[in-house]
């Protein structure tokens, strides 16, 4: 699919990054600028924000819109943004690039079903209790519903293992991409919990065949409003795009497995 000029599935890989939350117009425009140097085509950044405590930031609505949409016109990076309500899809696609729908809302049919009109591609996360037959159902709801763009997100699922935030379900990738001819991204951030595991995780994820990455990007992680341990630095981002390159050409080994009707 295509996304303005930025091509998501097939030959390319696309890289989606920035801050888990809008917080500050520094702070995106800064991230953008370095994640953009460092070779994302796709700026991430949530302005409504799932938070699992009242307590904690809820994102700056409205206002997060604007910014990231500041930051496209400065950069070129296209925009994805989390739409959490199906009373709020028609003002996100305004600002947004992509719409995408987080891990809490996968099977809000009401949000799915405004999904279908927005004009908008869509990211579609996975549940953390999900398996993926229900994923595959949720984007056929969307598909339904009169939106043929859709991409998968694999961001990790709820185990019995807790050493990290979620399960990274690596085989997901290639099963998805063996019965479905959807895009797949992997979220390596939100199945790590912690940034030390982002990179080897985002390198499993290409070599399994991902589309496309999902991560999450912080001037300053431990300052961030939400998600900061699993954030990386400018630095950290630069150096993992830097070690993805030489795995990216496995990627399509994986893609024509896939293809082929799955692992021989
Ligand atoms: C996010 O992308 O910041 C997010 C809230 O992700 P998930 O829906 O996967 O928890
Ligand atoms: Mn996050």
């Amino acid at each position: 699919m295509h996304v303005g000029d930025v091509a998501i599935g097939g030959d390319d890989f696309a890289v989606m990054a920035g801050p888990c939350a809008v917080e500050s117009e520094r702070q995106v425009l800064d991230t953008a600028t370095s994640v953009a140097d460092s070779g994302a085509r796709i700026l991430r950044g949530g302005a409504y924000k799932p938070r699992s405590s009242p307590y904690s930031f809820q994102g700056l609505g409205i206002e997060g819109l604007r910014i990231l949409s500041k930051a496209r016109e400065y950069t070129g990076l296209k925009i994805i943004t989390e739409v959490m309500s199906e009373t709020d899809v028609e003002v996100v696609a305004e600002f947004a690039d992509i719409m995408q729908v987080g891990a809490r809302s996968m099977e809000n049919f009401s949000l799915l079903e405004q999904l279908g009109t927005c004009g908008r591609p869509v990211l579609l996360k996975r549940g953390m209790a999900a398996t993926l037959e229900d994923l595959l159902r949720s984007a056929q709801f969307l598909v339904e519903c009169g939106n043929p763009d859709v991409m998968l997100c694999e961001r990790g699922i709820r185990t019995f293992e807790t050493a990290t935030r979620n399960t990274f379900d690596v085989a997901a990738v290639p099963l998805l991409k063996t019965v479905s001819c959807l895009p797949v991204i992997v979220d390596p951030s939100h199945a790590a919990g912690v940034r030390v595991l982002v990179p080897i995780l985002a390198r499993a994820g290409v070599v399994v065949g991902a589309d496309g990455l999902l991560v999450e990007v912080h001037p300053q992680p431990d300052k961030a409003a939400s998600d900061g341990d699993q954030s990386l630095t400018f630095e950290q981002f630069a150096d993992m795009m830097a070690d993805l390159n030489p795995y990216l050409s496995l990627r399509l080994a994986a893609d024509r497995m896939c293809a082929a009707g799955g692992p021989a």
